[in-house]
């Protein structure tokens, strides 16, 4: 008998989740108040991120530390009340950031990340999405001799450990890789196996698109309505109450208000993050990464797109796009960035948890529900291994990644 499933949440998490479940032969309804694509994993820098076998620790470098805490540099920026609201987290994450829990964490989020360009490669080609994607690379760029030589340093120990390929480029060799970079940087890490996607927005959508050429059914509806019968899961939509056996939670960094009012207190916590495309004169090759300052220039069918770093402030609190200026003067420093579209800057938030790795299994204490939520700074890259991996635990087949470390269940 075929077996009915909702999935609440239609960004890159829910859709792959979606499209999974429905691989194995399950009856899945995908709901979300907007269509698919249209939050976190619409404004994000597209970025499929192969290299980021490490899981995004609390920064421990005093120096940096201080810095945000004297809101100096792009790379934060906090509310005092958002920091208040999260302090309890932050405070666990700061631990799980001991450089020998982070080696941990590392260990097992490497094996998600690992299967990352495979997982997109597939529904990217069944989707028909090939287009829509980039596939040379990622580069971090440094302004300082020291920086470079240290990135340089790790990424050999990166490649050693877990098989990233990376070239380090002098800075005679980045002028010519990038000639619209101004010439006076002093090298940089060119990843070569992450991937980028040009309208992250619309790659889920294709993924969504997908689905339901495939017979699947994408409906409006509020998750706040998820409601336990007996036996099944209801949620209203625009087309009425819908009901199924099971139902899965992807909400991103919504999901912490939907879990609280079932009763769980997770340590999750979000890092909102801005968005602004440039009609720049300059094209640059490849996505990157000025990492001594902390935001993200990747070229986009809209323009060149800036993204920021982490905003620590609660998920209502109005835009305070301070980050988006000061990273824009220090993108200008790199290149001829060309006016801003005239369009508001787009606000997002990286659904984070304290020991840095994803929700993905059965939640604890409800027959029939399931979660797969706080992928962080790496939702976009890690959506399509979320959704096999949650929909083989769901369908009790072995899995072909050890789910333990990402199990609801740690968290109680
Ligand atoms: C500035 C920035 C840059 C980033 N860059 C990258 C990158 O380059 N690469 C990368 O891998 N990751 C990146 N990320 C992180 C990535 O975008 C997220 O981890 C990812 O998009 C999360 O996907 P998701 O499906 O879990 O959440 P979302 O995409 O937010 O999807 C959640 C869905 O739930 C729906 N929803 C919420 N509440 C309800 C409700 N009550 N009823 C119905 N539906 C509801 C929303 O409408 C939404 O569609 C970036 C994030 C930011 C902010």
């Amino acid at each position: 008998m075929t077996s009915s499933i909702l999935v609440l949440g239609a960004g890159m998490v829910g859709t792959c989740t979606a499209l999974h479940l429905q691989q194995r032969g399950f009856e899945v309804t995908l709901v979300d108040r907007r269509a698919p694509g249209q939050e976190t994993s619409f404004g994000n820098a597209g970025l499929i991120q192969r290299e980021a076998v490490e899981p995004y620790a609390f920064p421990r470098d005093p120096g940096f530390v201080l810095n945000a805490a004297l809101g100096r540099g792009a790379e934060v920026h906090w509310h005092a009340r958002g920091l208040w609201h999260m302090a309890g987290s932050l405070l666990r994450y700061w631990r799980h950031s001991h450089p020998q829990r982070h080696a941990q964490a590392t260990q097992a989020f490497s094996q998600l990340i690992a299967h990352a360009t495979h997982e997109h490669d597939l529904l990217m080609v069944a989707a028909g999405a090939q287009d829509l994607v980039a596939r040379e690379g990622f580069r971090f760029v440094f302004r300082t001799p020291q920086a470079f030589d240290e990135a340089a340093q790790r990424a050999a120990v990166l490649h050693e450990r877990f098989g990233v390929r990376y070239q380090a480029q002098n800075t005679a060799q980045l002028a010519q890789a990038e000639p619209a970079l101004r010439p006076s940087l002093a090298g940089a890490v060119h990843w070569l196996d992450p991937w980028a996607v040009h309208n992250p927005g619309a790659l889920v959508q294709r993924y969504a698109d997908l689905f339901v050429a495939r017979g699947g059914r994408v409906l409006t509806g509020d998750a706040g309505s998820l409601q336990a019968r007996s036996a099944s899961w209801s949620v209203q939509t625009t087309e009425g109450p819908v009901d199924a056996e099971q139902a899965v939670l992807a909400l991103g960094p919504w999901a912490d208000g939907a879990i609280r009012q079932l009763g769980y207190r997770f340590p999750l916590f979000i890092k909102r993050g801005y968005h602004q495309h440039y009609r720049s004169p300059a094209q640059v090759a490849q996505p990157l990464l000025d990492a001594e300052r902390g935001y993200v220039l990747a070229p986009m069918q809209q323009g060149l797109r800036l993204t920021t770093g982490a905003e620590f402030a609660p998920m209502d609190a109005p835009p305070t796009p301070v980050q988006l200026a000061k990273a824009e003067a220090l993108a200008r420093e790199l290149l001829d960035l060309g006016p801003p579209l005239p369009q508001p800057p787009w606000m997002g938030a990286r659904p984070c948890t304290a020991d840095m790795l994803p929700v993905m299994g059965p939640a604890p204490h409800h027959q029939g529900l399931w979660f797969n939520f706080g992928h962080a700074h790496q939702g976009f890259t890690l959506g399509p291994v979320a959704g096999r991996l949650l929909a083989e635990m769901i369908q009790g087949q072995t899995t072909w990644i050890d789910p333990r470390p990402y199990l609801p269940a740690r968290f109680g």
